[in-house]
């Protein structure tokens, strides 16, 4: 018999944890859901306006405004605490604002005796999830960033549509770094069994100027949407609360998450997009795909970018 509920602790209810409590919310995902934010009044409004919807939610989640000890007894911490991107900003010229942030909020959590599993989706993810691995000391495989897994939804969605199927029947990811290096693979991108690759060779309409600017349109789409609405945030909050199912229901989904990598891809010591299966545990294993040599280098590429900005914060080795 279970002892005890699932509580997930939240930190930084701004417009994407507030979007991932709503939708968190909506799904029935967690019996206790705790809201924590510097930003008291807000996050005390957000649950007080959160805990009205409850008639009309699919289960019940007990909703409240909280604090550090409330860490103790949780299975899962969100971090969406933190900065955001502004326009004209890249992802990476956050690190040093938001690694500060995270040091404080990470020794808190820790001081509460928390022993479950951390949830990233602050930018630069990759590294704001390295650096709670560094300052948290828990084992990698619980500590988990939300990586490439908005830009593989956007790919698929736009792929959907461009060859009108439904985007849950296409299989395709974006790995390597949240951010400007990103990278599709196509050598593994298919539809219902079929390479995308060869199914553009296969009709007139199809091509692979077209693919390309899908790809161009899922890196930049942070970008496009910033500069329409100031930020973005119903896509990640989705995709939170799609890998926090995936971690309390034991579901061994294979999601783009960033990982830490121990020789996966040629690569070691840093936290980076692939697939990989998430359960209870945090993450089961990675998916290591063969490369094309093109997918390598401009991984390898990706990973070089991150660890210039990551070895004098870090002091990591290469
Ligand atoms: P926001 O400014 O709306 O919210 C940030 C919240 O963090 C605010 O409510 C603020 O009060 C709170 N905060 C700041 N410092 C804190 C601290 N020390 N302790 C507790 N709370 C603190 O920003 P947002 O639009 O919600 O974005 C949040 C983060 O998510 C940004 O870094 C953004 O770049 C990132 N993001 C990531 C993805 C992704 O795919 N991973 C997508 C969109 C946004």
């Amino acid at each position: 018999m279970k002892s005890r509920v699932n509580r997930v602790i939240l930190i930084g209810t701004g417009a994407v944890g507030s979007s991932y409590a709503f939708a968190m919310l909506n799904q029935g995902v967690a019996e206790e859901l705790v809201l924590i934010d510097l930003n008291k009044e807000k996050s005390e409004g957000d649950a007080m306006d959160l805990n009205h919807g409850m008639p009309f939610a699919p289960s019940p989640t007990k909703i409240w405004f909280g604090d550090y000890s409330d860490c103790e007894h949780a299975d899962l911490v969100v971090l969406c605490a933190g900065a955001n991107q502004k326009p004209g900003e890249t992802r990476l010229d956050l690190v040093e604002k938001n690694t500060k942030i995270f040091k404080a909020i990470v020794e808190d959590v820790m001081a509460s005796g928390f022993d479950g599993i951390f949830l990233v989706a602050t930018n630069p993810v990759d590294i704001l999830t390295y650096a709670v691995w560094k300052f948290s000391g828990l084992p990698k495989e619980r500590v988990i960033g939300s990586g490439t897994i908005l830009d593989t939804a956007r790919f698929r969605f736009l792929l959907g549509d461009y060859f009108n199927v439904d985007t849950r029947n296409v299989h395709a990811y974006i790995i390597g770094e949240h951010g400007d290096t990103e990278l599709p693979v196509w050598s593994h991108a298919d539809i219902g069994g079929k390479l995308i690759s060869k199914m553009i060779k296969e009709k007139e309409q199809y091509s692979q100027k077209d693919l390309d600017n899908i790809f161009l349109n899922v890196r930049d789409a942070a970008y496009h949407i910033i500069e329409r609405k100031g930020a973005t945030y119903y896509g990640i909050a989705m995709g939170l609360v799609r890998l926090t199912k995936a971690i309390l229901q034991n579901q061994n989904s294979i999601l783009t998450v960033s990982t830490y990598l121990s020789g996966e891809y040629g690569h070691r010591d840093l936290f980076i997009g692939v697939p990989a299966i998430v359960n209870r545990y945090g993450i089961r294993e990675i998916i290591e795909l063969e490369l094309s040599e093109d997918e390598q280098s401009r991984f390898s590429h990706s990973v070089d970018v991150l660890k210039d900005i990551m070895t004098p914060v870090f002091n990591q080795k290469s």
